[in-house]
């Protein structure tokens, strides 16, 4: 245990809680006919109840209980959802490799994964009547490395080239911008001004990425998410309840590409 101040030490019970601690995870099995799940048990200081819910981006089951639940409980609550879990997994969309032959997309437009072992360069893109391509040049083991690459470095230049745009436009200062594979949120703003984004929004549609760029550079005036932040972001992104949308409906769907 760790005190924050010496009178914590004195007033035990008056003292506020300090933040929550590091969450502790722990795994189990859970059996339905055939089939077996993991699921990751995760012990939340804040939870009332046990409470199960299904990550899409790692297609697995995470069992959130209270901080003094017992683990025996949990087992028998996660066994008695095992017919849920399994199928709610089923429904999730197929995941889609970078590989040779495999369908991606691209600022929102579709794209061929297509090999090219004896071309030189790394990767491009190209047209062939109405249908996009992205060609990969390389050893077929460095495929999916590489595209995973190039999807990285375009996903990090059109948000750099957004969020400068939208800097500018409220005359504020941003740090660097990077990108991530991150799975719960797609965009962050740190107190010193750096921005970083998941390098899956270079996936979606342009206006989807713009209006992440344009919420994070609000943050730089404005670090919450009150009416007065979010007038801030309609006045530079007028699309911003269409992005949302997009979002709430596709947003899921892009962990299911390629590798992290
Ligand atoms: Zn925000």
């Amino acid at each position: 245990m760790r005190f924050e101040s010496p009178l914590q030490l004195i007033l035990p019970f008056l003292w506020p809680k300090p933040p929550s601690p590091a969450r502790k995870a722990e795994r189990l099995v859970v059996t339905d006919a055939d089939s077996a799940y993991a699921v990751t048990v995760v012990r939340h200081p804040r939870a009332r109840s046990y409470n199960l819910r299904i990550k899409e981006a790692r297609r697995e089951a995470v069992l959130t209980m209270p901080r003094r639940g017992s683990l025996r409980e949990a087992r028998a609550f996660a066994e008695r959802n095992a017919a849920w879990i399994g199928a709610r997994l089923k429904r999730l969309p197929e995941p889609v490799p970078f590989a040779h032959g495999a369908t991606i997309p691209l600022r929102g437009i579709p794209h061929e994964i297509e090999h090219r072992p004896l071309a030189r360069g790394t990767v491009w893109t190209m047209t062939r009547g109405d249908a996009a391509f992205l060609c990969v040049a390389g050893r077929p083991e460095r495929v999916a490395r590489r595209l995973a690459d190039f999807m990285k470095r375009e996903a990090r230049r059109d948000l750099a080239q957004a969020s400068r745009h939208f800097a500018a436009m409220l005359d504020v200062r941003i740090g660097g911008v990077g990108v991530r594979d991150t799975e719960s949120r797609w965009g962050s703003c740190s107190v010193e001004g750096a921005l970083s984004f998941s390098w899956r929004l270079v996936l979606a549609p342009p206006f989807v990425l713009e209006y992440l760029a344009a919420h994070e550079v609000a943050h730089r005036i404005e670090l919450n998410h009150s009416r007065t932040f979010w007038r801030l972001v309609d006045r530079i992104c007028p699309e911003r309840h269409r992005a949302e949308a997009w979002l709430k409906a596709h947003g899921n769907g892009l962990h299911r590409y390629g590798a992290g």
